[in-house]
């Protein structure tokens, strides 16, 4: 809109139009209030009923809360108002109205639930609170591209579409493609890691996965973001400085351009700080054996339980790595250590819950090879990946890291729904 003046620029002194919803009405008889949003704040605008045209006051004040309005007027000091100014206006069009019964109310005061929220978002996302962790969330994904861009990395994307998943056969949606049985994919793991062979060498990904996950949990969705790095020539602890470092990246960059947003959540947040811990999966479950949370103590080879997870958060009470895993509980594409009985594959936890998991990759190919079979996969069927390790595969490493679960664990969110504008999930396939 031409000539449009955001509320949060309207200036004593100045004539301005101001275009956005109603907030709020407050009618106090001979004098009244609407008070517009935009996406800068909010303005209070004045109706004196006896000073003003008849017209003007009737549609000021008969339109509905949520309606979209345009109001042009003049720009006056007023120390009782919220942003101490208001608008005396002298024009007031109703640009698209409102109905009188809103699903949610989108000034906060009273609550929705999360169905509601969710099956509402474009009224829940006129939510100050709401609108912050979209604005955080977009804060979040350019900051790790730009902290992946100071790693050196090129970004890439990769075929959503595909003949065969990463793992095998479960936890896959199939599709149907021109007559052939298809593939929503779980993970870009094997495309990134064709890249780092090509002359690009260090990549990074920022892009939808989809896990046909039966379990409905506060932290898994049916898609996701994954936010993926992989680079040749590098170990599994090198992977981990760079996973540390956006991380860190992450939490810098709100730290420091979303104070507004972090304050409409009213948040406790800390920008991580040292080095995160690394623990081995033994000590990990020694330490889960030791809180006594658990009704059954773990043992050498058991993935550890979300309740472990917890526990050990706890204790440990910042991020940190678990790693040197039991190589048969890691996928195929990890290299095992030179005692094969452990693994180089980590993850890199919040206290809360896993963000993280990445490895150093299997390359020699007569392994890789071994490791799809030892999974009970055909290595005929991931051919097409499988075949590049024949013509000159660097040793590399890499991660994939939870786009939503960075966002929620940053901000204290319960669930993770809350993180993504529709969320997929077992129940949920529109809006
Ligand atoms: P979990 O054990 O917590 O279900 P995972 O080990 O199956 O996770 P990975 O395959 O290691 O997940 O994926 C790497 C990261 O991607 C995870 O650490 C997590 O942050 C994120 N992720 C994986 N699956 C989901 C999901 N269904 N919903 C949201 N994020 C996910
Ligand atoms: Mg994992």
């Amino acid at each position: 809109m031409q000539n449009r003046t955001y509320t949060a620029d309207a200036e004593p002194g100045d004539s301005v139009t101001v275009a956005g919803w109603v907030h709020e009405i407050r009618d106090l008889g001979g004098i009244a209030f609407l008070i517009v949003r935009d996406t800068t704040g909010k303005i209070q605008v004045k109706f004196e009923k006896d000073e003003m045209d008849d017209d003007l006051v009737e549609t000021g004040l008969s339109v509905n809360r949520e309606s979209v309005v345009k109001i042009s007027g003049d720009v006056k000091e007023e120390p009782r108002a919220p942003t101490d100014v208001e608008i005396v206006p002298t024009e007031v069009e109703v640009v698209a109205s409102a109905e009188p019964e809103l699903p949610l109310d989108p000034s906060g005061k009273v609550d929705a639930d999360l169905s509601t929220r969710l099956d509402n978002r474009t009224l829940d996302a006129r939510k100050e609170d709401v609108e912050a962790v979209f604005k955080i969330r977009g804060e979040v994904l350019r900051s790790v591209r730009e902290q992946f861009r100071e790693l050196g990395c090129s970004e890439i994307n990769t075929p959503k579409i595909v003949a065969t998943g990463t793992e095998g056969g479960t936890e896959l949606f199939p599709i149907t493609y021109f007559g052939r049985e298809a593939f929503m994919n779980q993970s870009p793991q094997l495309f990134k890691q064709l890249m780092v062979g090509s002359g690009l060498e260090r990549v990074f990904e920022i892009g939808p996965i989809f896990r046909a996950e039966e379990h409905n949990t506060p932290r898994h969705l049916n898609e996701a973001t994954s936010i993926d790095f992989e680079s040749a020539f590098i170990d599994h602890t090198e992977a981990m400085d760079a996973c540390e470092s956006v991380v860190k990246a992450a939490y810098e960059g709100v730290a420091e351009n979303c104070q507004d947003e972090l304050d409409a959540l009213d948040v406790d947040f800390e920008v991580p700080e040292g080095d995160f811990p690394r623990l081995t999966y033994e000590e990990a479950i020694e330490r889960i054996n030791a809180t006594g949370e658990l009704d059954e103590m773990l043992v050498w080879g058991d993935d550890l339980p979300t309740e472990g997870e917890k526990a050990l958060g706890e204790d440990v009470g910042s991020h940190y790595f678990i790693t040197d895993w039991p190589s048969e509980i890691k996928p195929f594409y990890i290299k095992d250590h030179d005692d094969e009985e452990l693994s180089t594959g980590f993850d890199m936890m919040h206290p809360r819950m896993e963000l993280v998991s990445g490895g150093q990759r299997e390359h020699r190919f007569d392994r890789l090879v071994e490791g799809f079979e030892q999974q009970g996969l055909d290595p005929e069927a991931f051919d097409y990946y499988t075949k590049m390790f024949k013509y000159g595969m660097p040793p590399h490493a890499g991660w994939g890291l939870g786009g939503e679960r960075l966002v929620m664990t940053m901000l204290g969110l319960d669930n993770i729904r809350e993180a993504v504008l529709f969320p997929r999930d077992r129940q949920r396939l529109s809006p």
